[in-house]
């Protein structure tokens, strides 16, 4: 058998559990393995069945470090070498270590614009905007055909211009563009990372007392944004020891704020700190203490503060008087759907209690569908494979020749 073959085991029908091979005569690759975004969270099994585990795989790529995208690692074969950006795979790991347990495995990384072989396949991987810190899209090149994966991305976070200068240079005689369309068939909000944080600083202008604010630790550019607004309103950004640890791990991977950084501070809470003991990380803890708040100082200076809160956080802030009032406001920074489940209703009773006023910022992590459509345009691919994404069965007008695969079954790339 020549030529090569696209299999998407998973993710021509949803949102997230992507798990596409590659394959010629002469090897395999997988990109990535996700967990399905609506798994029960203790689940296994979860691998897609036509997914053969009985050969061997060359290179298991994960385009960057969400759940949906590489939280079926455990699930492969230990032999399989996992490539990632080196600050994801530094992510993945540590929140394996911290919440679960990290696998022993072949982790190898790559540099973004930098091809590497990985078998009969040459892959070279683009930096992207989304989300995930260092998150990528993937160049795949074997037996004389070229395959984009645009993995997750967006067009309007801090790194647009990586997505930029792609479609206005993109890789010649693209055979298959695997796109992602999240945002197809909903209104998700899109506007700029920049624009977010000028509705930060007026929200922190305008409210006498604390903003609890509710985002993912790992979602940088919002970190960034919230920081940003802090500096200009004069506010101090108050993160817990998490969060506080991404950031110091990322520290060389460029100018990320920080502990130690003025405006930012680590509030060390009891049962986040106990977690940490229990995880043999007491001296990060210790080394912390020196940028660190006891919550209870929440409980003064209340228009100093933009407070990280999530629901783990809410007991021992209660246990050191730091409670909403009438004063304060609260803004949930995430999908609003996640409102409806357990965490969102715990944290939104929280607020409603104290006569909080809620302010939803956010802005997705995904590109909208303007800039799906001129991606696509832009790469002009031979065949247009979608994935990730519910809508892809609707309006399809702007997107260009279709090829709609279903789970598992083979495509030849002629
Ligand atoms: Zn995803
Ligand atoms: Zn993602």
């Amino acid at each position: 058998m020549s030529g090569l073959t696209l299999t998407v085991h998973r993710a021509t029908n949803q949102i997230g559990g992507n798990c596409i091979e590659l394959a010629t005569a002469d090897g395999r690759v997988l990109l990535d393995v996700g967990r399905p975004l609506d798994a029960p969270k203790e689940a296994t099994g979860l691998l897609p069945k036509t997914l053969d585990l009985s050969r061997p795989v060359d290179g298991v790529l994960i385009s960057h470090p969400h759940q949906d995208h590489y939280g079926l690692l455990d699930e492969l074969p230990a032999s399989w070498p996992v490539y990632s950006g080196a600050s994801a795979g530094k992510l993945m790991h540590m929140t394996a270590s911290i919440f679960g347990t990290a696998p022993v495995r072949d982790y190898r990384h790559w540099s973004g614009g930098e091809a590497i072989e990985v078998g009969p396949f040459r892959i070279t991987p683009h930096l992207t905007d989304h989300s995930a810190f260092d998150a990528y899209m993937l160049l795949i090149e074997a037996a004389e055909k070229r395959v984009l994966y645009s993995g997750d991305f967006r067009r309007h976070g801090r790194k647009s211009a990586l997505v930029d200068r792609l479609m206005s240079e993109p890789p010649p005689d693209v055979d298959v563009l695997l796109m992602e369309g999240t945002n197809l068939g909903s209104d998700k909000p899109t506007k700029s990372e920049r624009d977010l944080e000028e509705d930060f600083v007026a929200l922190f202008n305008e409210t006498p007392g604390r903003v609890f604010t509710c985002w993912s630790a790992q979602n940088i550019d919002r970190t960034v944004t919230l920081y940003r607004a802090a500096v200009k309103s004069g506010r101090t950004l108050v993160i817990d020891l998490y969060t506080a640890e991404v950031l110091e791990l990322l520290a060389d991977a460029g100018k990320l704020p920080r502990a130690g950084w003025n405006n930012v501070k680590v509030v060390i809470t009891r049962s986040f700190a106990r977690l940490y003991e229990m995880k043999g990380r007491k001296a990060f803890v210790e080394r912390m203490a020196a940028h660190g708040i006891s919550a209870a100082a929440l409980a003064q200076n209340p228009g100093k503060w933009v407070v990280m809160i999530r629901p783990s956080l809410i007991r021992d802030f209660v246990s050191k008087g730091v409670v909403p009032t009438a004063g304060d406001a609260w803004s949930y920074s995430q999908w609003r759907g996640y409102l409806d489940q357990p965490d969102g209703v715990t944290l939104k009773a929280w607020f409603d209690q104290g006569g909080s006023r809620p302010v939803h910022l956010h802005t997705s992590g995904h590109a909208s569908i303007a800039d799906l459509k001129a991606f696509a345009a832009a790469i002009s691919a031979r065949a247009f494979v979608p994935i990730h994404g519910v809508a892809w069965d609707g309006d399809r007008a702007g997107f260009n020749n279709i090829v709609r695969l279903t789970d598992g079954e083979p495509m030849m790339i002629a």
